[in-house]
């Protein structure tokens, strides 16, 4: 495992250094939603730019600062939900917190030999970079931190369509 583990943690470090959609989109018209971790210090902004449907994420920014871990969740974030449909954003969202959560009881008191499959969060759904932060549930203090951009999209999300369908 020590192999996949240092490729994680390469795919981490690679988003934290070099994050993906990174900066600010005037809002409005961009939805602009904002998170915070008090117990890190962690601190997320999203912007979201509907298409003319507003069914689809058009451009997504993020800014913000924080730890490595909250910073390329955030990136990867914005990879992930660039272009995908609001339905499909939805997904992901509920695919990575899925991933954070069944890790979080699995992976507790490591080693039971129980022999029990972990249960994949939703085989429709490809995490692809989202992947490597599955061995942040090995410490649950930081599973806010890699969840936190993906709580400020939803709140974002929310706000979108609440405008749209005003
Ligand atoms: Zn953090």
């Amino acid at each position: 495992m020590s192999g996949l583990e240092d490729l994680y943690r390469e795919i981490i470090l690679d988003h934290y250094r070099n994050p993906r959609n990174r900066g600010e989109l005037a809002s409005p018209p961009a939805v602009r939603s904002e998170g915070f971790n008090p117990l890190c210090g962690d601190e997320v902004v999203v912007y979201l730019d509907l298409d003319g449907d507003g069914d689809r994420i058009a451009d997504v920014k993020v800014s913000g600062q924080g730890c490595s871990i909250s910073q390329s969740s955030a990136s990867m974030m914005s990879s992930a939900v660039k272009g995908a449909s609001l339905a499909e954003a939805r997904a992901l969202t509920r695919a990575f917190k899925a991933l954070m959560s069944i890790h979080e009881s699995r992976l507790d008191g490591d080693g039971d030999g129980s022999g029990t499959d972990t249960p994949s969060p939703d085989p429709e759904v490809s995490l692809g970079d989202l992947a490597a932060l599955q061995g942040v549930v090995k410490f649950p203090v930081r599973i806010k931190c890699a969840t936190l951009s993906w709580n400020t999209l939803a709140a974002g999300l929310d706000d979108a369509e609440a405008t749209a369908s005003a």
